[in-house]
Parts: C-alpha cells; sequence; structure tokens
C-alpha cells in the first residue's frame, strides 16, 4: 500500500505596518517555515527591506518562506515618500494616511492571492487590518489574529468594554477594579488606551469598533507570550473566546538565535552602517561589569518632546550609572540635538554613557551580560524581549495597551517597578501635557530597580526564573513548541474537513 504524501500548509502573512507588530509576526512566519509550512509574508518595499537578509538566509537553508512585496499607495494616501510604517510617519497626525494607505491594499493582496502556488491554507492577518477577514471569505481560508499583545493586556480591554466600568467613574483620576480578571487589578480611566477616551478622535473610535466586529468568525488567535508568565490569563483568554482558539506561542524573539539575526532585525539602517553600529554597541558593552548598564529605550513611535527627553537624559545622568539610551530617528530630532549641544550633555557624560540614533538593535543589546536593568515604555514586544533576558525592568507607560502592560509587569510577575507615570498621551497631544516625569522619579526607579538588597534581589531571581521558563517553552517538547504543532494540526483538520 502506498501512502500519499501529506500536503503542506500554506500560511499567507498579512503584517500591520509597525514594528511592534511586523517584528513578531516575521519571527512567527519564520518558526511556521521551520516547522515545514510554506510561508508568503505580504508588505510594503520599505518594510520588507528590514527582514530581507534574515529571509534570504533562511531560503539558502531551505525554508519554505518568501516575502511578496506590494505597492505601497503614496499618490492616494497622501503621504510622503519614506513613510510606510508607524515609526516612520513624519508626525502622528499621519496616522490616518497610514491606515487608509493599508486599506488599499487590500485589492493588491486579492490579486496575489489567487495567483499563489500552492493554494493558501490559512491567513495570519494583523487584527488591525479589517479588510482582511474578507479575504479569508473569498478564497474560503480559515483566519488567524495576530493582535499584537499579550493575553492579560487584551483581557483588561475586553472585559473594561463588555462591563463599561470606565463609565462609572466620576473623574479621569478615580480608579476601578477591572472586573472578572484572576488578579486583583485598579485601573484609572486616564490610563485607558485611546478607545476607551471620550475625547479620542472619532475616526480611531469607529476603527476600534471595526477591529472587534472583525475579531467575529476568526478561527482563532495567536499569541506572543508563553503559558507560564500569562497562565491564568491564557485559560482567561480561552474561556472569552472571541476570535476561536488561543495559541501561545512565544516569546518569539528567541527564534533569532545568532548573532546576526538580533543585530539585523528591523533595522533600517544599510548593512554597512548597521555592521558599524554593531561594533561600536558591542565594543562599549564589554567595558562595563555584569548587570551594571541601564537600557533606556521608550518605543519605536513614541513622540516624547524635547524637554521630556531632556528630563530623562538628566534622570538617567543622576543616577550614576553607565546607560544606553536609545533615541527615536524621526520625531523632532533637530530640537532634541540642539539641546544636547546646549546643554553640554554628550560631555559631561562622557563615556559612562552610549547614545544610538534612530534604529537600535535591541535584542542583541539586551542579550549582553552588562545590562542591568531596563526603562521602557512598556511595549508588550520590549517587555518579552526582557523576559527573555532575565533582567527587571523600569515601566514607563505612554500610551496604547502599555499601562495593562505595566500592571502585569509590576503586578502580576513583579520583575519590575514603576517610574510614576500616571496617565496615558496621545501621540499628537504630548505638547498638551508637558514634562510629567521628572528626573528624580527616573533616578529612584533606577536606584530601586538596581537595588542590591532584599527587595531587588527577590525581583532578579524572579526575573531568572521566568527567563529559564520562556527558553523551555520554546524548546522542543515546550509549551510554545506544542502549542504551533496544535496550531498545525488544527489547521491541517480544518483543510480536510
Ligand atoms: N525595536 C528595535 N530597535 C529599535 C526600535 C524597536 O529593535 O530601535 C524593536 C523592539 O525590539 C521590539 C519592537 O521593535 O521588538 C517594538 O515593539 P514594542 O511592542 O516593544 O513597542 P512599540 O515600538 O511597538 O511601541
Amino acid at each position: 500500500m502506498t501512502t500519499q504524501p501529506q500536503k503542506k500548509l500554506h500560511f499567507v502573512m498579512i503584517p500591520f505596518a509597525s514594528q511592534g507588530h511586523l517584528i513578531p509576526m516575521i519571527d512567527i512566519a519564520r518558526l511556521l517555515a521551520q516547522r515545514n509550512a510554506i510561508v508568503t509574508i505580504f508588505t510594503t518595499p520599505l518594510n520588507a527591506v528590514r527582514f530581507k537578509s534574515i529571509i534570504d538566509r533562511d531560503i539558502q537553508s531551505r525554508l519554505s518562506i518568501r516575502i511578496l512585496e506590494l505597492q505601497f499607495p503614496y499618490a492616494e494616501s497622501g503621504l510622503p515618500e519614506g513613510s510606510e510604517s508607524l515609526d516612520t510617519l513624519p508626525s502622528p497626525s499621519y496616522r490616518e494616511n497610514l491606515m487608509y494607505a493599508l486599506s488599499l491594499l487590500q485589492q493588491q493582496v486579492e490579486q496575489h492571492f489567487q495567483e499563489l502556488k500552492p493554494n493558501p491554507t490559512c491567513i495570519i492577518s494583523d487584527k488591525n487590518l479589517v479588510w482582511t477577514p474578507e479575504i479569508a471569505r473569498k478564497f474560503r481560508v480559515p483566519r488567524i489574529l495576530f493582535n499584537g499583545y499579550g493575553c492579560f493586556a487584551d483581557l483588561c480591554a475586553h472585559y473594561i468594554h463588555v462591563s463599561k466600568i470606565h463609565e462609572s467613574v466620576e473623574s479621569d483620576s478615580e480608579p476601578f477594579v477591572v472586573p472578572e480578571l484572576p488578579d486583583r487589578v485598579e485601573l484609572m480611566r486616564a490610563q485607558l488606551s485611546s478607545a476607551f477616551n471620550p475625547e479620542s478622535d472619532p475616526y480611531l473610535k469607529a476603527l476600534r469598533v471595526r477591529i472587534r466586529e472583525a475579531e467575529e468568525g476568526a478561527f482563532g488567535v495567536v499569541v506572543n507570550s508563553f503559558d507560564d508568565l500569562e497562565g491564568e490569563y491564557v485559560k482567561e483568554e480561552n474561556k472569552t473566546a472571541r476570535g476561536g482558539k488561543v495559541w501561545c506561542v512565544g516569546p518569539v524573539s528567541l527564534r533569532n538565535e545568532d548573532e546576526l539575526d538580533k543585530a539585523e532585525k528591523g533595522t533600517n539602517k544599510n548593512k554597512a552602517s548597521n555592521d558599524e553600529e554593531k561594533d561600536r554597541i558591542l565594543s562599549w558593552l564589554d567595558l562595563w561589569t555584569q548587570g551594571s548598564v541601564v537600557y533606556a529605550f521608550l518605543g519605536s513611535m513614541n513622540c516624547v518632546t524635547p524637554p521630556q527627553l531632556a528630563e530623562l537624559g538628566l534622570g538617567l545622568e543622576a543616577s550614576k550609572r553607565p546607560f544606553v539610551w536609545v533615541i527615536r530617528g524621526a520625531y523632532r530630532r533637530e530640537e532634541f540635538e540642539n539641546w544636547l549641544k546646549e546643554d553640554g550633555f554628550e560631555e559631561r557624560i562622557g563615556k559612562r554613557g552610549l547614545l544610538i540614533r534612530g534604529w537600535a538593535p535591541q535584542v542583541l543589546i539586551i542579550s549582553h551580560v552588562a545590562i542591568g536593568a531596563f526603562l521602557t515604555h512598556c511595549g508588550w514586544n520590549s517587555a518579552l524581549e526582557r523576559v527573555c533576558a532575565s533582567v527587571p525592568m523600569v515601566m514607563w507607560p505612554l500610551f496604547g495597551e502599555q499601562f495593562y502592560n505595566e500592571k502585569f509587569i509590576v503586578q502580576v510577575s513583579k520583575i519590575g517597578v514603576r517610574v510614576g507615570a500616571e496617565v496615558v498621551v496621545p501621540p499628537g497631544k504630548e505638547e498638551k501635557f508637558g514634562v510629567l516625569v521628572k528626573r528624580d522619579q527616573i533616578r529612584e526607579a533606577i536606584e530601586k530597580v538596581m537595588d542590591e538588597g532584599r527587595e531587588g534581589e527577590e525581583r532578579r531571581v524572579r526575573a531568572k526564573k521566568l527567563a529559564k521558563a520562556a527558553k523551555e517553552a520554546v524548546e522542543e517538547g515546550g509549551s510554545s513548541y506544542l502549542n504551533i504543532t496544535s496550531m498545525l494540526e488544527d489547521v491541517m483538520q480544518y483543510m480536510h474537513a
């Protein structure tokens, strides 16, 4: 009797155009290819180029993975050349144009979709791309959602939405308990993502409604997290099952095992300047003893104003620790560079501080033994990457779901401390809020997280334990590895049903 060779699964990945969504989706794509699936990733040229060399290496090692480039609709969307993702927009006022540009990609995706060989068997698409359910329906394939954050944050948003608890408090600063969660978690209306803000942009509010609607009918949700980190919350997320089954397959950044992958992932610098930057960073880090350096990074999309950035710099200076400080490339850089010069900051700091302008190879940096603490904007990917690096964090949430992540890291996982940010600063509204976090708060939070006493030591022990659990989760037989197996089996079953 001859056995028929089993048909290979073909996943089409449609990521959102922001680094916090694109990077983990590319990692998931590579994990699926490693597990013998065929993977096609749809994205636009300037996003594709950030992963080209990594994907080329995968292809050379015979994985069936490719990037299919879509033309970016500059003329129709009114976006300036070079702005194909949230982190490269000249200002937050272009966000709506970007969302419009991404919606225009639907037609191109559909055209390519019909020509893909072998026929795609499943779509994994970002939940922000609300037109992807239509493609799944049209081509009769299951659609798996990717939402860019963990189960805890998703549940906070979900239970606040369904209970409307935030509408029962009298002011933005009155705390309320988020219903239904396994732990008692208090938040204030001023800390919620823009969907819950009555003054929020009507366009964004309408989009949130469409995003929730688009969750309906999904085959499942793939989450960049792992069972040992979010245990009770993974179970709870499965119970709510708005988008079908939940598979936690992370931390997906651990897919980048070698130094080259870590250095090149997501970068928009060219190879020569990237190599040069990598050498500059590693030789600087080698100067310092284990666990002595603070790494400060406020996210790829932050629009922190120059005066608030200056306060951060002065806080790092006051900490008296060596530090790496990543300063975003696109936003009011000239003004900030002027402050640096006028203040004499870099001269005063000398070799104790390493400033990185624009894109930084974050995963490479935080894997270095010299790093002893992270100051973070609480983006979920950064938080997870830091969990893997087993170092405690100073949490400085800015907007979006970042206050939920802060609660999770400080209160539930107990591996971080708060800097003391109290309110969401919506992108584009920074000027209105002024300097909210002062240099002394930054210095104190760094001292606390690097404290050598019992509390600090317990935090470090917990961080080490979680990092070990993260590595075990992605190893063969680990929970995330097995969740990928189960996802593949479920899609296979759907195909044969
Ligand atoms: N990132 C990086 N270098 C940078 C900026 C960002 O490597 O200079 C990566 C970071 O490691 C993470 C992602 O981009 O994987 C950012 O995602 P996150 O959820 O932390 O925050 P966001 O930037 O989306 O707010």
